[in-house]
């Protein structure tokens, strides 16, 4: 038995790690290479099914046991969670939809609703400040009757946009009429 990986009575002296020649550092070591090395030996252990068997039940061993790492029983007893997928109707579910180019129509009509959302709080913005061109846009978008606050907000554009395009339209009526050169008399062609 050697001193260092103390194997339990039942584990009797056929334990390959505590016979003569195997170095007790093999089954410690965190070196991957050589946590290789001592998963190999014990493959050629007679004890391995019942060391293994063993060091499974309990988790504060450290050391490699029955052919397994302690990182390997780790995950033996307890697997990694496997991270929790949002549901669908979610923001996070639909964007991994778009991202695996797949159509999902829960996640399509949540996300229509949150749009919905976003745009009447928009509204709400636009109506607090007397109504404007972009809350007509946005009761557009909503299927929403634009009142009457964003409707003069709209007029009120378009007329400012004539104004400009007036002011930049060239002064064509200013404009000298282009004089052409004197026609020259016709000479009199010699009989
Ligand atoms: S299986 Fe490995 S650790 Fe267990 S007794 Fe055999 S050689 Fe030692
Ligand atoms: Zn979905
Ligand atoms: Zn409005």
């Amino acid at each position: 038995m050697n001193a260092i990986l103390s194997l339990p009575g039942f584990l009797d002296g056929r334990a390959v790690c505590a016979g003569p020649g195997a170095d007790p550092d093999t089954w410690h070591s965190i070196d991957p290479a050589t946590q290789a090395r001592a998963r190999a030996i014990c493959r050629t252990c007679p004890l391995l099914t019942a060391c293994r068997a063993y060091a499974l039940t309990d988790p504060d061993l450290t050391g490699t046991w029955g052919g397994l790492t302690r990182a390997d029983r780790n995950h033996l007893i307890s697997p990694p969670a496997t991270p929790r997928r949002a549901p669908c109707g979610t923001q996070q579910a639909y964007r991994r939809h778009c991202a695996a180019r797949e159509h999902c129509s829960l996640c399509w009509e949540a996300e229509d609703d949150r749009r919905r959302e976003r745009w009447t709080a928009a509204l709400e913005v636009e109506h607090a400040v007397g109504g404007t061109l972009k809350g007509m846009r946005l009761e557009q978008r909503l299927g929403l009757e634009p009142c009457e606050r964003c409707r003069e907000a709209e007029r009120a554009y378009r007329r400012a946009r004539q104004a400009a395009k007036r002011l930049a339209a060239p002064p064509e009526a200013q404009e000298s009429p282009v004089s052409l050169p004197a026609r020259p008399a016709p000479t009199q062609a010699a009989a």
